[in-house]
């Protein structure tokens, strides 16, 4: 194939012409060969494909087809009622919904679920992904013991109160329900011009390996993964397009493991032969994160997942340590009217980092942590540079990226978010995208910004 009148960040004026799985000229002016497939960039950015560097395949494919139950499509305990009563007219079995924040109806439990919804089971996750919420008919769906226990259920007074956390395979195996099928969530993310995933999530072991294989082989499954996870995945398993990534460690700040046992994990990990990505959302955490990984000693790979609150002292020790950060850009965008809303300015000023991590030179990766986070990295590249919130309102306008190191948050290298951006050139691999516009327009409105074409290893995912 022949890409003609593009642009990318290192020429003005381009042609590029890849052969099987690579680019193979990149010139100025390229004339077409006999029976080659031209395609006209019209002066359109041609950049190297997108790498979200933190997602959930798994639950954003289930996704597709649940319940929103949280802002901005839910905001009231009247809406999510209406939101789960108008589906249950619509359907039969299951109502699974997603995206709860307790600015809809606070921390809701089964009997506020039972009198909305009894007489259907029903499941409502929590956005963060860490949290599911069953009525009493799911529980039972469940074969979950009243009395009892020997479930990962919380309860009090012995009674499970319908609260579940971070329990999703256990989940699975109750409802006997097989994984879902990647092609639509694969397609949504090839429209957008994403030709590279990291999974991020943290119960990834061998069915998920299998599953995700069996995806790719199908040609469903059209991105390649870097897929996180557990203990149980091993780094020497690979399939073309599918590898195992760092060992997935979950903090939470309400039950921390002790220090010498994380300490231990990372080691355990890093013997291994595998980073580890740690998942920390509050200063606590990440203060934890980090003074665990400095103990255990740092590995060229090791990440920080989210680091959502940071102190200027914290920037520090993450550069000291030699650690990178992965971000979610998105979020300042969706949830950042809620933030401004609800949290103390000295707790907003460290909230989602980008600039600061970046000026110390730390290295900032980021992905959209989808399905709790919107998908599309145009719209996050945009809150990126500017910092709007939906309402327009800016979030830490000293934590903006400027246009020359953006694009270094999605074209790094997935082992290494916010490194050195890949580029396009003969002989490398041909992950590309082509939008509807050049460069220079990009970075003034990213949000708008439409893929006309998206190639993973030489193959056209998407064409509009
Ligand atoms: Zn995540």
């Amino acid at each position: 194939m022949l890409i003609v009148n593009a642009n990318t960040p290192e020429h003005a004026h381009v042609a590029l012409r890849t052969d099987g799985e690579h680019i193979v000229a990149l010139a100025p002016d390229l004339a077409p060969e006999p029976g080659e497939i031209v395609f006209d960039a019209a002066g359109g950015a041609v950049l190297p494909g997108v790498h979200d560097h933190h997602l959930h395949l798994l639950a954003y494919a289930a996704a597709i087809g649940s319940v929103p139950c949280g802002p901005p499509q839910v905001d009231c305990a009247q809406a999510l009622a209406g939101a789960l009563a108008e589906r249950a007219a619509g359907s039969e079995g299951w109502i699974r919904g997603i995206g709860y924040h307790e600015s809809v109806a606070g921390d809701i439990d089964r009997y506020w679920l039972d009198r909305v919804l009894p007489g259907r089971p029903v499941r409502i996750q929590h956005r963060s992904g860490q949290l599911w919420i069953f009525n009493s008919l799911g529980l039972q769906r469940l074969g979950v013991d009243e009395a009892g226990g020997g479930d990962p259920f919380e309860r009090v007074d012995g009674v499970p109160t319908g609260r579940l956390y971070g329990a999703d395979p256990w989940v699975r195996e109750r409802l006997g329900a097989s994984m879902p099928a990647l092609g639509e969530a694969s397609r949504r993310l090839a429209r957008l011009g994403i030709t590279g995933v990291t999974d991020a999530s943290p119960g990834n072991g061998l069915a998920e390996f299998r599953h995700f294989a069996a995806e790719r082989a199908a040609g469903r499954l059209q991105q390649s993964v870097l897929m996180m996870g557990s203990e149980a995945l091993a780094p020497a398993w690979t399939v073309p397009g599918l590898s195992v990534g760092a060992t997935k460690i979950h903090l939470r700040e309400a039950a921390l493991p002790p220090f010498d046992v994380l300490c231990d994990r990372i080691e355990r990990s890093h013997h291994a032969g595998r980073s580890v990505a740690v998942h920390c959302v509050t200063l606590v955490e990440l203060m934890l994160a980090v003074t665990a990984l400095q103990a255990a000693g740092v590995r060229a790979g090791d990440r920080l997942e989210h680091a959502a609150q940071a102190s200027m002292e914290a920037v520090d020790l993450v550069r000291e340590a030699g650690l990178r950060v992965v971000t979610q850009p998105n979020f300042v965008f969706e949830r950042g009217d809620a933030y401004l809303a609800s949290l103390p300015a000295d707790e907003m000023e460290g909230l989602y980092r980008a600039g600061s991590f970046v000026a110390a030179g730390v290295a900032v990766g980021a992905g959209s942590d989808a399905p709790y986070g919107d998908p599309d990295p145009w719209r996050a590249i945009a809150a990126a540079l500017d910092r709007r919130t939906r309402a327009g309102r800016v979030l830490g306008a000293a934590e903006r990226l400027a246009p020359a190191t953006v694009l270094d948050l999605y074209c790094s290298d997935p082992l290494r978010p916010g490194g050195a951006r890949r580029r396009l050139e003969a002989g490398g691999v041909a992950d590309l995208c082509v939008l509807d516009r050049p460069l220079v327009q990009l970075f003034a409105d990213a949000a708008a910004v439409d893929v006309r074409l998206t190639v993973a290893r030489g193959r056209i995912i998407h064409s509009a």
